[in-house]
């Protein structure tokens, strides 16, 4: 039998089981979101023990150093002890500001008790007072900006997003963890040809991504396709048409499934028209992002080239 010892007691660990796993099984309060290796909310630090490999997958360098790894990922091959990963220290931030910006997507802006070091498409991890935990895309240059902007899309029975449109109140604080994820702009990329895609809020992170790359004066062509069922599942419409106007090298191209639009193939045809230098940064529902990653590479384009979030939805429905 391996054990894990957490906080003065020992767990026995089921065969297979991951740690995330057997905590939950043993009723211990951990937080935890998408249960897929992604969102990074069940971090925790081995203290003792060694780690799976898989554990740490896709961890920044620092974390990797100091033993922190995914307890949804983890299946201990021996004794495993282990502690809260007090390093990823949560932050506080306020919220300033709630606005619905389509029927059905809710713009949120928090301000951060301090700085909140992040660049533009990465995630962070909003954690309410019932210890409820999920990730939003950051839609701007924090930095810059001074607060953080979300674009949170309303699902009817979802708890967080029903808790930020009906309960959270201008001036509350909510706990936020992150950042992580590497779908940004870095100025590298400055004279490649950007391909963008993404469906519903699947936009925060590549409106973050567009708005910096215009600001930094990329030179190369920004191509957006922003894919929606209905008309009206589009959002931030003249903000987007007015930076096609005024940059000669962006476009916005909305792809409207019930006007005939087709997100995929419309991006393809884009995509591998410069297969060797075009950077892709896809976002949004986790079956698109997966399909669109799957042709893009079998279509010729590398995979380092290639940035995605899949939007993968909790599995943590308290
Ligand atoms: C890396 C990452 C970044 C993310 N960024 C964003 C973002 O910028 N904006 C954003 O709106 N969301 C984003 N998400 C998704 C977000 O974290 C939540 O999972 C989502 O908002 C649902 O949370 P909820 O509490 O409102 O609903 P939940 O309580 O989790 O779900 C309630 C019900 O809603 C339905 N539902 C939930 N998610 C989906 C879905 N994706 N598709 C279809 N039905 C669903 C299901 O029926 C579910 O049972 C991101 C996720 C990840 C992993």
């Amino acid at each position: 039998v391996k054990y894990l010892y957490y906080k003065s007691t020992r767990y026995a660990l089921q065969e297979h089981e991951t740690v995330l796993e057997c905590l939950l099984r043993q009723q211990v309060d951990v937080l935890y979101s998408c249960k897929s290796g992604v969102c990074q909310t069940c971090l925790m630090k081995a203290s003792d023990g060694e780690l799976p490999e898989k554990a740490q997958a896709g961890l920044k360098a620092t974390y990797v150093q100091r033993k922190l790894f995914l307890a949804c990922q983890c299946v201990p091959s021996g004794d495993l002890k282990i502690e809260n990963a007090d390093e990823v220290s949560d932050a506080k931030a306020v919220l300033v500001q709630k606005e619905m910006i389509s029927h059905n997507v809710l713009k949120l802006c928090l301000s951060p008790d301090g700085v909140f070091e992040c660049e533009p498409g990465q995630y962070l991890t909003i954690i309410n007072p019932n210890n409820v935990a999920r990730s939003y895309s950051i839609a701007n240059n924090v930095a810059e900006d001074g607060f953080i902007e979300l674009h949170i899309r309303l699902h009817e029975q979802g708890v967080m997003s029903k808790w930020l449109k009906d309960s959270a109140e201008i001036g509350d604080n909510v706990t936020i963890r992150g950042p992580a994820g590497n779908c940004f702009y870095t100025s590298e990329y400055k004279n490649y040809p950007i391909i963008l895609a993404g469906t519903g809020t699947g936009l925060a992170p590549l409106y973050g991504i567009i708005k910096t790359a215009l600001a930094r004066h990329h030179q190369g062509a920004i191509t957006l396709f922003h894919g929606a069922l209905r008309n009206e599942d589009l959002y931030l419409v003249d903000d987007l048409k007015g930076l096609d106007e005024q940059y000669g090298n962006f476009s916005y191209v909305p792809c409207v499934l019930s006007e005939g639009g087709d997100l995929q193939s419309s991006v393809m045809d884009n995509l591998l028209a410069d297969k060797t230098a075009t950077r892709f940064f896809v976002c949004g529902d986790a079956d698109i992002v997966n399909a669109l990653k799957s042709k893009a590479f079998i279509g010729g384009l590398s995979m380092k080239n290639i940035y995605s979030d899949p939007f993968l939805p909790s599995s943590n429905n308290q």
